[in-house]
């Protein structure tokens, strides 16, 4: 219940920016100082498929960057261009006062956060730290917690839009936070994200997050469902397709994304199910979807559904696939 107050709370205060639109003014006196340096260091830890785009477009705005990932391959393009690579989250923060991270989980988001050398253990007083990954809210309000102890700010602002959206600075982020500092973190994400909405307290940003990739997967599904059918009864994949797209059944998942190979260049489905979003990462996002469903009581009977059928997925070989390869999951799975 009180959850689902703090939800109703944040809608009715949403704050939205297009890039047509001007950031207001900060108000407290730590982003005032923040901002006037704003071409200071920022500080990205994270550099994976969506990390390193969104790092580009951040450098390509000329921002001089900090960067770690445990994965020290992840940086090499970093530092071969010229930018600084540290060795640890703590380093990052020591040298930048304004740091994203864009992590798989919430458990590397801790680890990067609270970790043994972890921001946390250097971060600056007034320092703005916002978490893209998509994480579990409760996690994110925890985060906060510990970050407002040490005397900075955190924001959680996960995006959507994918990979090819990070690539162009197309993403949409869902930011959660103390609404004065909303301004600061629009600086920084409006260089990576077409749209940057403000969603209410910390954790909100997470929660629509969640909602929208719970949509996304049932009606990714549901297209490979319909899409297979369609071509047992004799129907051309891109005919179907185009019929769907000009009909009810139309979603992004079938005009945008569409996972039948064949029928769209320059998506997954068009290059063996590589890149994209990986069904580990829609099976961990639709856990965090069926953990907020127990704790709020909603029923999310197709979610659950979804989510076990990426669960199984994950068990039979297709983790390391886009999650559009719920077609090809489809197809193995027909024989019966
Ligand atoms: P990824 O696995 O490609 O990249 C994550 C990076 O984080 C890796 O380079 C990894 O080495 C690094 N890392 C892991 N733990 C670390 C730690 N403790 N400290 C420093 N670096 C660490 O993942 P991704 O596809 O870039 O996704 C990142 C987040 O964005 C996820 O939460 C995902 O759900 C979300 N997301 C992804 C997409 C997509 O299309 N890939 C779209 C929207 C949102």
């Amino acid at each position: 219940m009180a959850a689902s107050l703090r939800l109703r709370g944040a809608a009715s205060g949403l704050r939205y920016w297009n890039r047509r639109q001007r950031p207001a003014a900060a108000s407290l006196a730590a982003v005032c100082s923040r901002s006037m340096a704003s071409k200071t260091p920022v500080g990205f830890i994270g550099l994976g498929n969506m990390g390193n785009p969104m790092a580009k477009n951040l450098m390509k705005h000329g921002y001089p960057l900090i960067i770690y990932d445990v994965f020290p391959d992840a940086c090499k393009e970093f530092q071969d261009a010229g930018e600084q690579v540290v060795s640890s989250p703590a380093d990052v923060a020591e040298k930048a006062d304004r740091i994203i991270t864009m992590l798989p989980t919430s458990i590397n988001a801790i680890e990067a956060y609270s970790g043994a050398n972890g921001i946390l253990k250097k971060v600056k007083k007034g320092s703005l730290l916002i978490d893209s990954s998509t994480i579990d809210p409760a996690v994110s309000k925890e985060l906060a917690k510990e970050v407002e102890k040490m005397g900075a700010v955190f924001m959680d602002a996960p995006v959507s839009g994918g990979v090819g959206a990070a690539r162009s600075g197309n993403l949409t982020f869902m930011v959660g936070g103390v609404e004065d500092e909303f301004a600061a973190a629009q600086e920084l994400l409006g260089c990576m994200g077409s749209n940057v909405v403000y969603c209410g307290a910390v954790g909100t940003g997470q929660a629509a997050k969640i909602c929208n990739n719970m949509l996304l997967a049932i009606s990714m599904i549901g297209t490979a469902e319909a899409m297979n059918l369609g071509i047992r009864l004799g129907l051309d994949p891109k005919l179907l397709a185009k019929i769907l797209n000009m009909s009810s059944g139309r979603c992004w998942s079938s005009d945008t994304y569409n996972p039948v190979p064949g029928v769209m260049d320059g998506v997954p489905s068009a290059n063996n199910y590589q890149g994209g979003f990986g069904a580990t990462l829609m099976a961990k996002d639709l856990g965090l979807a069926q953990d907020s469903a127990t704790s709020t009581k909603s029923p999310i009977l197709l979610g659950s559904q979804a989510h076990q059928i990426y669960r199984m997925m994950c068990a039979k070989g297709y983790s390391k696939k886009d999650f559009s390869s719920v077609f090809q999951f489809l197809r193995e799975e027909e024989s019966f």
